[in-house]
């Protein structure tokens, strides 16, 4: 069974504004081969690479995530081959969050640096404990996004104090945690609760460029990693439409 464990799809009228907005504001330098984002060309892509299941990580500004989170749900309620995972807040009202799960959702996803709240924010305290007490996965972004460095919450450092002060909770590190190796295989050591996805580490096709500083610039590099941590921590993910999940398969 392949599953893709990282991916963003957004509706079909928004995704394109979406998609561009994203790459000027960071300035990665988008392919031909980049994805359309949306829903159909995403299951294309699962099609023509065996992908049984998919995981959407998708996640928005604060202000916009209930209404994403909402959209997420009903995406996988209509196909039931994506997996969801909600994104959170501060401050997020527990009762919504269980909604949420009870409507599907599979885990959380954050990217503190665009969402602009660090992952040690006590506002985030009843999120943990509610992960913590149902074993609920968290995926995080890591590391800068291009060479825009917003702020430091997507640093290892910053990462590191939500993986440590909860051992209970899984967490999913999104680009092989995207820092230097020996860093990344002291943290693998500190905390067997994390868990390392593939995304733009592979060069299977790069749909994107400078999406961030390449720590990983060559396969061997990479399958060493793989090696060193130890594959039943590794996930498979593409970060669609910014990889191309046919090709790093
Ligand atoms: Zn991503």
């Amino acid at each position: 069974m392949i599953i893709d464990g990282h991916a963003h799809v957004y509706a079909e009228k928004n995704a394109e504004r979406i998609i561009s907005s994203f790459t000027d504001l960071h300035h990665m330098e988008p392919t031909p081969s980049l994805g359309k984002g949306t829903v159909p060309d995403l299951i294309e892509k699962m099609e023509a690479g065996n992908t049984d299941y998919t995981v959407l990580a998708n996640f928005g500004p604060v202000k916009s995530v209930d209404r994403i989170n909402e959209w997420t749900l009903a995406a996988a309620e209509n196909f039931r081959r994506f997996i969801p995972l909600v994104s959170v807040y501060p401050g997020i009202e527990i009762k919504k969050l269980a909604g949420w799960f009870r409507r599907g959702a599979k885990g959380i996803k954050m990217h503190n640096g665009i969402q602009n709240f660090a992952p040690d924010d006590p506002g985030l305290r009843p999120v943990y404990a509610f992960c913590e007490r149902y074993g609920i996965p968290i995926t995080f972004h890591c590391g800068e996004t291009s060479r825009v460095h917003l702020n430091e919450y997507t640093d290892i450092p910053c990462l590191m104090k939500a993986a440590e002060q909860y051992p209970g909770i899984p967490f999913v590190m999104t680009h092989l945690m995207a820092g230097d190796p020996e860093t990344v295989y002291r943290a693998a050591e500190t905390c067997p609760n994390i868990i390392f996805d593939t995304s733009i580490t592979v060069t299977g096709e790069r749909c994107i460029h400078r999406i961030h500083d390449d720590f990983w610039e060559s396969d061997e590099n990479t399958v060493r990693a793989f090696r060193k941590i130890g594959c039943r921590r590794i996930a498979f993910g593409s970060d669609y439409p910014f990889g191309n999940p046919v090709r790093d398969i």
